[in-house]
């Protein structure tokens, strides 16, 4: 389901679009607001160089720092699974391209993401900038602390694969809260799973297979 060999590449911006959206509906991406926030933020501005021409293809795609940034579908589907209301204050782990926090800036009212590489940080800020999308704050930190000072959070997603669940992250959500990501050994299958904090402790269900780079402790030198 990762090859895009179903995602030509060619004809106009308008063909293009329709079947980046068909192609999310068809792997289960079907909740609106998240296919309009998808079709508003163009992926064409979070790849750049080499692999810009195949933006629209549902595929990952290498980025700047050994990075990649997610499967378009799979970053429906996180989306999705992650509910976010509009007045929600969002963590995300793993700013990456940025793409991600682009699509979750449609949809909440603060996005706070976070990377372990400054230049990552950096150029999806100007991206931000670019785009006008004002309600995203990226920060150089090690994410899997969270970020305590603006915590606690609505929702928190994690773009990256850690073997549990960071306890700071648990801490981090609130009450009813959800948070979306993906654990299990870095290079080995990974499970995409949905915590939501109940007054009683963790629910903890399990969506689909999935494979992210590893949540990396420390702050990366470039
Ligand atoms: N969400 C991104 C893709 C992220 S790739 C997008 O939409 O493009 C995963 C990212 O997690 C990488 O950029 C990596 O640097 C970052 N990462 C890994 N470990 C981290 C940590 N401990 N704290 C913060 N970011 C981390």
């Amino acid at each position: 389901m990762t090859d895009g060999a179903d995602f030509p590449t060619e004809g106009t911006s308008a063909e293009r679009k329709m079947r980046f959206l068909y192609a999310l509906r068809s792997r289960g991406v079907t909740d609106t607001r998240v296919l309009l926030a998808m079709e508003r933020i163009d992926r064409g501005h979070f790849v750049r160089g080499l692999f810009a021409e195949r933006a629209y293809e549902d595929m990952p795609l290498p980025i700047p720092c050994g990075q990649t940034i997610s499967q378009p579908s799979v970053v429906g589907l996180m989306t999705q699974a992650l509910a976010v209301q509009p007045r929600d204050k969002v963590l995300e782990v793993g700013t990456g391209s940025g793409y991600q926090a682009a699509i979750l800036s449609q949809l909440a009212r603060r996005v706070y993401t976070v990377d372990r590489h400054r230049r990552l940080v950096r150029e999806a800020s100007e991206t931000f900038n670019a785009l006008d999308l004002n309600n995203i704050t990226a920060i150089t930190t090690d994410g899997s602390f969270g970020l305590p000072d603006q915590a606690p959070f609505d929702r928190i997603i994690v773009t990256a694969a850690a073997e549990d669940p960071p306890g700071p992250l648990l801490a981090q959500l609130k009450l009813g809260g959800i948070m979306v990501l993906p654990v299990g050994q870095s290079d080995t299958v990974q499970s995409l799973i949905k915590v939501t904090r109940l007054e009683t402790g963790f629910d903890y269900e399990e969506l689909r297979p999935v494979r992210f780079v590893p949540l990396v402790e420390g702050i990366a030198a470039d």
